[in-house]
C-alpha cells in the first residue's frame, strides 16, 4: 500500500481539502497511472454534496473524480495492453465482474457488480470505498484503462472519459447521422460535447440554452441553430421537428417543453441527472408515439472507439485548465452554468501541497 496526495470533502457541506489516501500496490492485472489531468464532472459535484441521496448516497470522506488521463508508471505482470510510459485514461468504472451478460456484450456500464470510479465498496479493501481522480496516482485493472490517441492535447482529453462517452453512446444508439434533425440540451461540460459530436456525425444540430451569452459559442461549436430556451416564440418554431434530443442539463427543468419538440417517433434521452424527479405529461408522448429515456456512459470497447473517433476528428473538450487549489471556485462556478466548458485539474499543482 502506498500513500497519494488527494483532495477530499468530509461532508454534504464541506468543501474539498488537501489529504492522503491509500492506494493499493498493483496485482498482477493492474496499471499504475501517475494522474495529469482530470475533468470537473457535475456529477462530481451532486455527489460530493449528497444531491443524489435517495439514490446513491455519498460515503465521506470522498474523493471524486472520473475523468483521468495520466501515464503509466508501473504494470502488473500480467498486463498485456500496457507499458510504463503509455498515455492513459480512466473513465467512470474501474472494475466489473466480467462475466454478466452486460459485460460479454461489452456493456460493464449495466453490470449488476460494475465498480464506479468513486464512492464504490473497494473490492481491494485498500479503503472502505474507492477514491477518485482528484489524486496524485491511480492503480486500475486494465481492462478498465483507455489508450489516448497521441495527437489530442491532454487537458482537453481527459473530459472524454464522462462528457464524451456520455453523450456520444446515446447518439450512436439512436442513429444521429446526416438528415436527422437533433436537439441539445444545456451547453454545459456534456451539452458541448454533445454538439461537436451530432455535428460530426452529420447530423442538423440545434442548441437550447439558458444562456443568451453562450449562443455565439453554440455556433462555433458545431450548432446550426442556438434557440434561448426561456423564449417560447423561438420554442415554438421547432414544434413537432426534432428526431432526438439530449437533456444534459443538471437541474429541475419542464420536460415537457422538449418533448413537445419531438417528430413523430422521436426520442428524447435523459443524461442529466437533476437532483428532484421530472414531471412528464403523458400526452406529450402519447401525441406523436414519442419516447423517453436514459442513458449512463458507455461501455469500454465504446469508450475506446469514442476515443479514436476523437482522434481521428481532432475533437477534444474545451477546457479551463485549473490548480486543484481553486477546486472550490470551480464548483462554485459550474453550479452558476459559468464553465467554458469543462474545468480540467492540472495535477502538476497538487505536487506543492
Ligand atoms: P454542467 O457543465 O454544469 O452543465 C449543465 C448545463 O445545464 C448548464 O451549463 C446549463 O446550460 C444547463 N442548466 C443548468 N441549470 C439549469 C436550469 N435550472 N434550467 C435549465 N438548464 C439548466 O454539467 P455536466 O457536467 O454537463 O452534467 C450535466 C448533467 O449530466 C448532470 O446532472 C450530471 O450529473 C449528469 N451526468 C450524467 C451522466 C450519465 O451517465 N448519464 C454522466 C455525466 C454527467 P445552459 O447555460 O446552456 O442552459
Ligand atoms: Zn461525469
Amino acid at each position: 500500500m502506498t500513500k497519494t496526495k488527494a483532495y477530499s470533502a468530509a461532508s454534504a457541506t464541506s468543501p474539498l481539502v488537501s489529504t492522503t489516501i491509500p492506494r493499493r500496490d498493483p496485482t498482477e492485472g493492474d496499471v499504475q497511472i501517475e494522474i495529469l489531468f482530470c475533468g470537473i464532472c457535475h456529477s462530481d459535484l451532486h455527489y460530493v454534496r449528497d444531491e443524489w441521496h435517495d439514490v446513491m448516497p455519498a460515503v465521506y470522506p470522498c474523493v471524486p473524480g472520473h475523468e483521468i488521463v495520466g501515464r503509466v508508471t508501473t504494470v502488473g505482470s500480467a498486463v498485456s495492453k500496457f507499458k510504463a510510459g503509455d498515455l492513459v485514461g480512466v473513465g467512470c468504472m474501474v472494475d466489473s465482474d466480467h462475466t454478466c451478460p452486460n459485460c460479454r456484450a461489452g456493456l460493464e456500464q449495466f453490470c449488476p457488480n460494475m465498480v464506479l470510479t468513486y464512492g464504490s465498496p473497494d473490492r481491494h479493501k485498500t479503503a472502505p470505498v474507492t477514491y477518485g481522480g482528484y489524486s496524485d496516482s491511480i492503480v486500475v485493472d486494465e481492462s478498465f484503462v483507455l489508450r489516448i490517441p497521441a495527437n489530442l492535447g491532454l487537458a482537453g482529453t481527459a473530459p472524454l472519459h464522462c462528457a464524451g462517452i456520455t453523450t456520444y453512446s446515446p447518439m450512436r444508439h439512436w442513429g444521429v447521422t446526416t438528415g436527422k434533425k437533433v436537439g441539445v440540451v444545456g451547453l454545459g461540460g456534456l451539452g458541448h460535447m454533445g454538439v461537436k459530436f451530432a455535428h460530426a456525425f452529420g447530423a442538423h444540430t440545434v442548441v437550447f440554452t439558458t444562456s443568451p451569452n453562450k449562443k455565439e459559442d453554440a455556433l462555433r461549436l458545431g450548432a446550426d441553430e442556438v434557440v434561448v430556451s426561456r423564449n417560447a416564440d423561438e420554442m415554438q418554431k421547432h414544434a413537432g421537428s426534432l428526431d432526438f434530443i439530449l437533456d444534459c442539463v443538471a437541474a429541475e427543468h419542464d420536460i415537457n417543453a422538449y418533448i413537445n419538440l419531438l417528430a413523430r417517433d422521436g426520442n428524447i434521452t435523459l443524461v442529466g441527472a437533476p437532483e428532484k424527479p421530472l414531471s412528464v405529461s403523458a400526452f406529450s408522448l402519447i401525441f406523436g408515439r414519442r419516447s423517453l429515456s436514459g442513458s449512463p456512459i458507455g461501455g469500454i470497447a465504446e469508450t475506446q472507439e469514442m476515443l479514436d473517433f476523437c482522434g481521428a476528428h481532432n475533437i477534444t473538450a474545451d477546457v479551463e485548465v485549473i490548480p486543484i487549489q481553486k477546486i472550490n471556485e470551480a464548483y462554485e462556478r459550474m453550479a452558476k452554468s459559468d464553465v467554458k466548458y469543462r474545468f480540467s485539474i492540472d495535477m502538476a499543482s497538487l505536487k506543492s501541497e
